[in-house]
């Protein structure tokens, strides 16, 4: 029997192409997307669509058994530079829905969970440079505070309970369908579409500050495949290290210049400096690449080339509808 699938904040930057490669995977009526608002049309009206608070017990639970759901991806929470300006209400969305949905699989309304972690579990006393699987974790946002303590209740629930639940420390995403949701990383979707849109670019970061990043279809196949695995294969169960590439401002603009010539950045680096500081510059995921075989495809040079190309398209393309 297949899977039955919902996604909690599926109109979000990952949780919308997570959707659609899932219903690739699965059949269109086996994946259920919901969010809290209509954020997100292509998403809305692309399948089934349910208005799910992620923060409300009860009404996550109506719909898991509404559509006999048995796999849970919890994609919905407040990313870490909007965290830190909400900082309660980033701690109450973030935990609130994690231990909703660990509660589900708990009492067996569902079996499988997924729910990411991120880089930001890591502080200024992390080993910065190939950061292991194992080392000082002290982060100094409330995100990252939610994502560490999210990932000890994870490994709590799998091993008291029994819960299948299975989690990816992502690094920053690159994607060119949805704009990212008030993160970090955030730049380095902007300065793409800057580059189109008006040549130049003021990112908020330092030229010189190394984050690790990874391409959208990268993050979506190590999801996909951490749970296809096998059990026996998952055996972390806290949040696997996840890496592909990592790079400086000053390295994605020189990228973007092989494309753009006059391409132009500056820089006015604004609170996300601190929050970045704190970050690692690169991630050690053996742990990843040896238990379920992950394997990234994407390097910086692809990742400029296709998003260069898909946001000329979409810009082309809405440019000639306003004609
Ligand atoms: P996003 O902000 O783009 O999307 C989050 C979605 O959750 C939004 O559509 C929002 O409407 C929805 N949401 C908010 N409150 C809700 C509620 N109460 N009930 C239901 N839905 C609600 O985030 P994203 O970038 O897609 O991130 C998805 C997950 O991946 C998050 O857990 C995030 O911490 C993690 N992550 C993301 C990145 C990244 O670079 N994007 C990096 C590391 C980890």
């Amino acid at each position: 029997m297949k899977s039955k699938i919902l996604i909690i904040g599926a109109c979000g930057q990952i949780g919308s192409e997570l959707t659609f490669k899932l219903r690739e995977l699965y059949g269109d009526s086996n994946v259920i997307a919901s969010d809290i608002s209509y954020s997100n049309l292509d998403i809305v009206n692309s399948g089934i669509f349910e208005i799910v608070d992620a923060q409300n017990y009860a009404s996550i639970k109506v719909c898991v058994e509404k559509y006999k759901i048995d796999t849970v991806y919890l994609m919905a929470a407040m990313l870490s530079a909007t965290g830190e300006k909400y900082p309660m209400k980033a701690w109450d969305l973030n935990m609130e829905s994690l231990f909703h949905v660990l509660n589900l699989a708990r009492a067996k309304f569902i079996k499988k969970v997924f729910w990411p972690s991120s880089i930001a579990v890591f502080g200024s006393t992390t080993p910065k440079e190939y950061t292991p699987q194992y080392t000082i974790m002290e982060p100094s946002t409330v995100y990252g505070i939610t994502k560490q303590v999210g990932e000890r209740w994870c490994e709590y629930y799998h091993n008291k309970y029994g819960v299948d639940v299975r989690s990816l420390r992502y690094p920053g995403i690159i994607s060119w369908k949805t704009l990212p949701g008030g993160g970090t990383t955030d730049y380095a979707v902007e300065i793409y579409h800057e580059a189109i849109k008006n040549k130049s670019y003021n990112c908020f970061l330092k030229e010189g500050t190394e984050l690790p990043m990874m391409y959208m279809d990268d993050a979506i196949k190590a999801t996909v495949d951490v749970m296809m695995a096998s059990k026996e294969n998952v055996k972390i169960r806290s949040s696997y290290n996840l890496a592909a590439i990592s790079f400086t401002p000053k390295q994605i603009a020189e990228s973007i210049k092989k494309h753009i010539p006059e391409f132009k950045i500056t820089y006015a680096p604004d609170y996300r400096q601190d929050i970045a500081n704190s970050w690692p510059k690169s991630i050690n995921d053996s742990y990843a690449r040896q238990d379920w075989k992950w394997k990234h495809l994407f390097n910086l040079e692809n990742i400029t080339q296709e998003m260069l190309m898909q946001l000329n398209k979409n810009y082309s393309s809405a440019l000639n509808k306003s004609k």
